[in-house]
């Protein structure tokens, strides 16, 4: 492909950049995840019928155990039609609390790795004004293509009771197994480089979640947390926000300037081509 030509010789530590879209590519001070995290609470309390006293700590405690609330309401026997889901949780989100940011628009020709659907990733980029800048998004849909279970398994299932499990570890209860592929486990991550053709060691991985970057990093990709500064286990790079990665990585932009140079004298455009599993 021309485009990773121009990568390979610009920079032969990176060719590909791969970035987690919320609380990543906007800060977590713009307020629209704590929209998120009602939605999904309401989500549990009005289609669900759960108590509202047990939603904020089974909310949280599934998310911990199975990378998003709602892969943990699936695997605990919960049949989520995903579209309704997604629909309820983003489809009423206050996106306006997003503002253009042509900074990070000049940086970015990058892949694209959210456990979001694939409505919330084309709202929040077309928000920021990024869209165009990426050549894959990879959403939940790529991740997970079939809406519906496979029925056989859920026809009769019941509701595991997660919350009496997690105040009880020792139980001998076995948990659910996850039916949602997504971020961190190391599947989610195995399909994208297979997808995408991802060389991992030549990847730098953006994420605000440090699970999802120790993950990362376990899988062999170049991390970067961000949203602080502080380096911890499996972050090889910290930035307080993506717009310090000029700072942190300045071998990055300067190639990131070469490639778009020679992408304008090829008389080319970036493409923004959606991965359709
Ligand atoms: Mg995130």
């Amino acid at each position: 492909m021309e485009c990773e030509d121009h990568i390979n010789r610009a920079d032969p530590t990176y060719d590909c950049l791969l970035f987690d879209l919320d609380d990543t590519l906007y800060p977590l001070t713009s307020g629209l995840s704590k929209e998120v995290i009602k939605n999904i609470q309401e989500y549990m309390i009005q289609k669900l019928g759960m108590e509202e006293e047990k939603v904020p700590e089974l909310c949280v405690s599934l998310y911990r155990q199975y990378g998003t609330t709602m892969a943990g309401l699936k695997a605990i026997g919960y049949n989520i039609d995903y579209d309704d889901f997604h629909s309820f949780v983003h489809g009423r989100l206050p996106y306006e609390l997003l503002k253009p940011d042509p900074f990070l628009r000049n940086l970015l020709l990058s892949l694209f790795f959210t456990n979001a659907d694939k409505n919330h990733a084309v709202t929040v980029l077309n928000r920021l004004g990024l869209e165009g800048c990426f050549e894959v998004i990879i959403c939940f849909e790529t991740l997970n293509p079939t809406n519906k279970d496979d029925s056989s398994e859920n026809a009769s299932t019941e509701i595991f009771d997660f919350l009496t499990y997690s105040t009880c570890p020792d139980s001998e209860l076995e948990l659910p197994s996850p039916k949602v592929v997504c971020k961190p486990l190391e599947k989610a991550y195995e399909q994208v480089f297979e997808m995408v053709s991802i060389n991992p060691k030549k990847t730098l991985f953006f994420d605000d979640s440090i699970r999802n970057i120790q993950t990362g990093k376990r899988m062999g990709l170049h991390t970067v947390w961000v949203g602080t500064s502080q380096r911890t286990e499996g972050v090889d790079y910290a930035l307080e926000s993506i717009h310090n990665i000029r700072e942190a990585l300045p071998e990055l932009w300067e190639a990131a300037d070469e490639k778009v140079e020679n992408i304008l004298h090829a008389g080319e455009v970036p493409v923004e081509a959606t991965v359709i599993a």
